[in-house]
């Protein structure tokens, strides 16, 4: 099947991305990016694993021309239109075999529009880039198979003018100045999806923070300050509390860039988020938002949905774990921000949206996260709290670096808990009206 991230009743969540013949296992990217004239140029190095009987093989590459490819070092014949590139292997592979592509590209990349999720991906910012690739915007920077079943390691060298700084979601290996350009290499050794693989690049300093795993802001020097202390220097604390509460951090490290535009809404990669200037304050609304993003790696980065219709199980969780830290802190507690948000959304319509598959125009809705945290409520009120966080850290630990399904994570709770937990969720994730809360 070409071109499905289809959930069970056929919502197409990102119509047209993907190929589900053929895995991705390793990502090598190399590139060159020139600030001025916004021009990328790149060699993609992807190892792919045959997953049915292929004679070709389809990527997605937005916008971005193509020079050149090859499989296994022997020219190749594709065709690239509306963002598909679709590569004639030189012989067909069996289910299994692995080959190696490698595609010469370049040109001025720029966000992918999409119906009901808007643009995203390559974002040039006032002096610099962000890439915010949820849900559709990986292949704005670089071919790729666009699902988020599909999980693959990265290796990634990047040259930029000097005085630049690079961030990508994984571990630097080096930074190398030359005369004009230094070159920045990293990789992330834990599998993950092409959304969550992301640049930032910008005229940022860094700033570490003590933490249990390495951690630093990284920011225009002037963004640093009481702002930007009362948002982020809780982050280490945060880290504990998760730690604590859903096992050992995911990743090596973990970053939060500044950008010094403000933007909307914060966004969460693999061992990296990334939020606009004007979330360095210490109102609730950003340190709530600086809690969330942390929480994805565990909930979204680590452990990843299947296919989209299972976005409560990222936002679902995020949210549950700011009301953890709201708790933590000594503010409101999250039994008590349930029961707000609880009253809240018994006044909004409920005849439109089904949890556990919301479709591609409502999966970001707001009630998406707030109706997924009290899905985790619920649980937690019916489990007790010794069983509920059994099942988090097990849930994290047997799938960090895999893919999950609702199913799956119903199925986990039934096997920890020693109970059928579906006829407390089922309500909450399959049918429309919204369920009492248990009481406390
Ligand atoms: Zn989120």
């Amino acid at each position: 099947m070409i071109g499905r991230t289809t959930s069970g009743d056929g919502h197409d969540y990102v119509p047209g991305h993907g190929d589900e013949s053929f895995a991705v296992q390793a990502y090598d990217l190399e590139l060159v990016y020139t600030p001025d004239g916004n021009r990328l140029e790149g060699v993609a190095t992807l190892t792919c694993e045959a997953l049915e009987e292929s004679t070709t093989l389809t990527l997605d590459l937005a916008h971005l021309s193509v020079a050149k490819v090859s499989v296994d070092a022997r020219a190749a014949r594709y065709s690239h239109r509306l963002g598909r590139l679709e590569v004639t292997l030189p012989s067909p592979l069996d289910v299994g075999e692995v080959c190696t592509v490698r595609i010469k590209y370049g040109g001025k990349p720029k966000p992918l529009r999409m119906r009901h999720h808007g643009e995203a991906g390559w974002e040039e910012l006032d002096n610099g880039v962000l890439v915010a690739a949820q849900p559709h915007g990986a292949p704005t920077w670089y071919p790729c198979n666009d699902r988020p079943s599909d999980k693959a390691t990265y290796h990634v060298i990047v040259s930029v003018p000097n005085d630049y700084l690079v961030a990508f979601s994984g571990e630097e290996t080096s930074r190398r100045r030359g005369g004009s350009a230094t070159t920045w290499a990293f990789e992330q050794p834990v599998p993950i999806p092409p959304y969550l693989a992301t640049l930032q690049v910008g005229p940022y300093t860094e700033r570490a923070q003590d933490a249990s795993v390495p951690m630093r802001l990284v920011a225009p020097t002037d963004a640093y300050g009481e702002g930007s202390e009362a948002a982020f220097g809780p982050q280490p604390e945060m880290l504990a509390l998760y730690e604590e509460k859903f096992g050992p951090y995911p990743f090596a490290s973990y970053t939060a860039v500044i950008t010094d535009d403000d933007l909307e809404i914060p966004l969460e990669s693999a061992g990296l988020s990334t939020f606009g200037r004007n979330f360095c304050s210490g109102d609730w609304e950003h340190r709530r938002l600086v809690a969330h993003e942390l929480s994805h790696q565990w909930f979204g980065n680590a452990v990843t949905c299947r296919d989209w219709s299972g976005i409560w199980l990222h936002e679902g969780f995020a949210c549950y774990a700011e009301w953890l830290w709201s708790e933590e802190i000594g503010e409101r507690t999250a039994d008590a921000w349930a029961r707000h948000h609880h009253k809240r959304l018994s006044g909004l319509d409920q005849d439109d949206l089904v949890l556990s598959d919301p479709g591609p125009e409502l999966m970001f809705d707001d009630r998406v996260y707030k109706r997924g945290a009290l899905t985790v409520h619920a649980l937690r009120l019916t489990v007790g709290d010794d069983t509920f966080f059994e099942i988090l850290r097990t849930w994290v630990a047997e799938h960090a670096g895999g893919t999950v399904d609702t199913e799956m994570f119903l199925e986990h709770c039934e096997r920890v808990a020693g109970q059928d937990v579906r006829p407390v969720l089922g309500p909450w994730l399959d049918e429309l009206p919204l369920p009492d809360l248990p009481a406390a």
